[in-house]
């Protein structure tokens, strides 16, 4: 693998210089007052990442799984009923979770390629009517498909039905990305992580907790110490941590928030939209299909491509690291072996877009595939051409 190429995985992502700097701090006391001058910025920048102004944000030492144990943990007790869609591997790794800590978990089984199915999860509600369920789980971005959910539609069903279930949902993905709104949504709990769309190394598990979620903690009974809401709570208040926190991350995740604030976060969804759109372009020239199955599903953060039948996908992640020194993603459960990926979030722009694009064309050429060189490519150059910022750019 060469040091010197963009990584085009869904995860982690490219950083940036100036959080590369950020991140590599000398060793600082973090029970000292110069903690909280880093501490609080980057809980302030990712409330407003998330678009929330009610909800309180918690970063824990961890990773989005982490987030996601936080997410239940504090807010649920064992056998507790839940209300989740399976349609790839993060929702399945997250449904695993759940049900190893013994919560009653009812799954909606979702084909892999396909959103979240907002008018089941009315059904599933409506049909609750003594109110068992607890927690109503969605993942906004399915990482393995390459599949966008309407987060809206299902806490409209949610609303529709009724129903006083908490609202789950997983944003490691999606989150500094695509839109993603808190409040206006009503999720109760957003999980993130800092090696996606805040351009960092892995490391920490980023939640907002909205007040209902809050007031459901002290009657939550799964056990849990490390990531304990209350704990970090009780730090929060003298500008600590319950224990040793990862200041260089923390600091950081402050600096990622600027940036992406910085940028606008509509003008990184329009950035993330336009290269996704050159990404689905050379697909389309290349004869080949996305693993989502309608184009509103099409995620802009990352696309998986499905290879014609009998061929590995996975040949070309390997061929690509191999002969070229460039990392795309491999499939993941279902789809490992059927679909390749392209990770398109974080710090990336239209010309290292092209260069992911031409590496996997002479990739996929090299292993027998029947790409014409520069087909991709070229679908993509007239995108970002006449990209929806090109009148801006033109104007610049
Ligand atoms: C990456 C990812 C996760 C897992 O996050 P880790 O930081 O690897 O623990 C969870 N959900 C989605 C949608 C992801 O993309």
């Amino acid at each position: 693998m060469s040091m010197q190429n963009p990584v085009f995985i869904p995860g982690p992502t490219n950083m940036p210089e100036v959080l590369r700097k950020a991140v590599d701090m000398p060793t600082l006391d973090h029970r000292s007052s110069t903690f909280a001058t880093i501490l609080n910025p980057a809980l302030a920048g990712v409330a407003k990442v998330l678009k929330t102004e009610a909800g309180k944000i918690f970063v824990f030492p961890s990773t989005g799984t982490g987030g996601w144990e936080t997410a239940i943990t504090n807010t649920l007790s064992p056998g507790d009923k839940i209300l989740v869609a399976r349609n790839g591997m993060f929702s399945h790794r997250w449904i695993d979770m759940c049900q190893r800590h013994g919560l009653d978990v009812q799954v909606i089984e979702t084909p892999w390629g396909e959103g979240l199915p907002a008018d089941l999860y009315e059904e599933a509600l409506r049909a609750d009517s003594g109110h068992q369920i607890k927690a109503v789980l969605a993942t906004h971005n399915e990482t393995a498909t390459g599949v966008v959910s309407d987060i809206a539609a299902v806490r409209g069903a949610i609303d529709a039905a009724g129903h006083p279930a908490l609202f789950l949902v997983d944003g490691v993905s999606s989150i500094g990305s695509m839109d993603f709104r808190m409040d206006a949504w009503g999720v109760d709990i957003a999980v993130t992580g800092s090696q996606k769309g805040f351009m960092l190394p892995a490391g920490l598990a980023i939640v907002g907790v909205s007040p209902k979620a809050h007031a459901a903690m002290d009657a939550a009974k799964l056990h849990r110490t490390f990531f304990d809401l209350r704990d970090m709570e009780k730090g929060y208040l003298v500008n600590g941590f319950p224990y040793t926190p990862p200041v260089g991350l923390l600091n950081g995740l402050s600096m990622a928030c600027d940036m992406l604030l910085d940028e606008g976060l509509e003008n990184v969804f329009a950035r993330h939209r336009r290269i996704a759109d050159g990404v689905r372009a050379a697909v389309g020239a290349w004869g080949l299909k996305l693993c989502a199955k309608k184009p509103e599903w099409a995620s802009d953060t990352v696309s998986a491509i499905r290879t014609p039948e009998g061929f590995n996908a996975t040949d070309i992640v390997t061929h690509a690291a191999d002969q070229y020194g460039m990392a795309f993603g491999v499939g993941l459960g279902e789809v490992a072996g059927k679909v390749f990926r392209i990770g398109h979030l974080g710090q990336l722009s239209d010309a290292l877009a092209l260069s992911g694009l031409a590496t996997v064309e002479m990739a996929m050429a090299d292993l027998g595939l029947n790409i014409e060189l520069g087909s991709g490519v070229a679908a993509a150059q007239a995108v970002y051409r006449h990209g929806k910022n090109g009148a801006k750019k033109a104007a610049a």
